[in-house]
């Protein structure tokens, strides 16, 4: 893989701060996943969110199939960072910004990638879960946290700078690739598509 291009091409993105990590280095925990069952309103309403996703065993074992993966970080300013009908709308653009991303990393290592990003999905109105198939498995990104990753550890384990402001959002996003040939052959083919 061209890294030095990749790099180059990831510069034109407004990104943060962004970090290339192996896979082994990824912090997984039950607790993140008690979280969502106990105080996250979206828990149990798409594919994107538990328990749709499986596991916490499961997900890290999807993981890490991949060797590595890029952990990539947006800001956004709010006036009030803890007002989420302030913070929610800044999301799309990282979600967009994600997707320019993975689509880079997936042209530059050659082989399908498995992303991350944040909080549950929204390109339905209404999820198909649980009665139905996701409508869009290929565009679907679940969040980060639904796989049990502990980002905060995970972001200043890759000396991600954090801004302490009351008036500016994170937004993080995990971009899992290989580019390794020999370890791709037995991965999925295309993005989201899991086993
Ligand atoms: S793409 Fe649609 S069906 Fe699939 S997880 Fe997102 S909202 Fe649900």
């Amino acid at each position: 893989m061209d890294r030095e291009k990749l790099e180059r091409d990831l510069a034109a993105l407004p990104l943060y701060q962004y970090a290339f990590l192996d896979t082994a280095e990824i912090p997984f925990s039950e607790n993140v996943r008690h979280i969502c069952e106990t105080e996250c309103p979206m828990y149990n309403t798409t594919w994107a969110c538990p328990p749709a996703v499986g596991t916490v065993a499961e997900c890290k074992a999807r993981c890490l199939r991949w060797p590595r993966a890029l952990l990539l970080v947006t800001v956004a300013e709010v006036e009030d960072a803890a007002d989420m009908e302030q913070t929610l709308p800044t999301r799309q653009a990282h979600e967009d910004i994600t997707r320019q991303a993975a689509d880079l990393v997936e042209t530059a290592s050659g082989h399908g990638v498995y992303v991350l990003s944040t909080e549950s999905c929204a390109i339905c109105a209404h999820c198909a879960w649980p009665d139905a198939p996701c409508r869009h498995p290929d565009r679907m990104y679940p969040c980060v946290e639904s796989h049990g990753i502990l980002v905060t550890a995970l972001a200043e384990r890759c000396g991600i700078d954090f801004l302490y402001s009351s008036n500016v959002v994170l937004w993080f996003s995990l971009i899992f690739y290989s580019d390794q040939a020999e370890t791709a052959a037995g991965l999925p083919e295309t993005a989201q598509r899991k086993e």
